[in-house]
């Protein structure tokens, strides 16, 4: 293919928003010597179907961690590279039907407010005031997380690119 080098320290082959953000992270890391591969046009793949949905909410550690930061990340990423995207932060309570459901929210919460983020375990009034249109009967509670949103996967790429 004319015009690509013929070696490089990274090659990533995949244009979606996981190949397009390793890329960024390495440039932002001070790698300039990196080449991404991509065969059709940036987020053809899965990315451009994606939902979108960008939650905090998970049981391991690792995954909630880099959730947490992705959130941090969008929220200034359209200034940082000039490339406005929709990204609504809209909050969100993730609903427990059971007792054990409600202990695994308890340990998120735990590890989510380690981690810095306010998100909190709440009652069956908290989720009505929250949520007026909600039945509650069969509910235990809630977890309420306010960094919970959705964003556009295709336009996150092309900020990710741009940057
Ligand atoms: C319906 C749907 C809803 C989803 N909703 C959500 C959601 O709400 N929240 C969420 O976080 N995730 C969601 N996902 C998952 C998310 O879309 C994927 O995890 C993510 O897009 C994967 O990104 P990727 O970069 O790994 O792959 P892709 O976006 O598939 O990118 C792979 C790229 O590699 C290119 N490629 C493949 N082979 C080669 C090759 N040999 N040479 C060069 N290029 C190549 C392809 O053309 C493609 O552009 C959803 C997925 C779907 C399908």
């Amino acid at each position: 293919m004319a015009g690509l080098p013929s070696t490089a320290r990274v090659v990533i082959i995949g244009g979606g928003v996981v190949g397009t953000s390793s890329l960024y992270h390495l440039c932002k890391a001070g790698w300039t010597d990196c080449l991404l591969l991509e065969k059709n046009e940036l987020t053809s793949g899965s990315t451009w179907h994606a939902a979108g949905n960008v939650p905090t909410f998970s049981s391991s550690w690792s995954l909630m961690n880099m959730q947490r930061y992705s959130t941090e990340l969008y929220r200034g990423l359209a200034e940082a590279v000039d490339y406005p995207m929709n990204y609504h932060v809209t909050g969100s309570l993730r609903l427990a039907h059971t007792k054990e459901r409600m202990q695994e929210f308890q340990r998120a919460r735990g590890m989510g407010r380690y981690q810095g983020m306010d998100i909190d375990v709440v009652g069956l009034e908290e989720i009505k005031r929250r949520y007026p249109f909600i039945e509650t009967h069969d509910l235990k509670g809630a977890l309420y997380d306010p960094s919970d949103g959705d964003i556009d996967p295709a336009q996150l790429t092309q900020a990710l690119a741009k940057g």
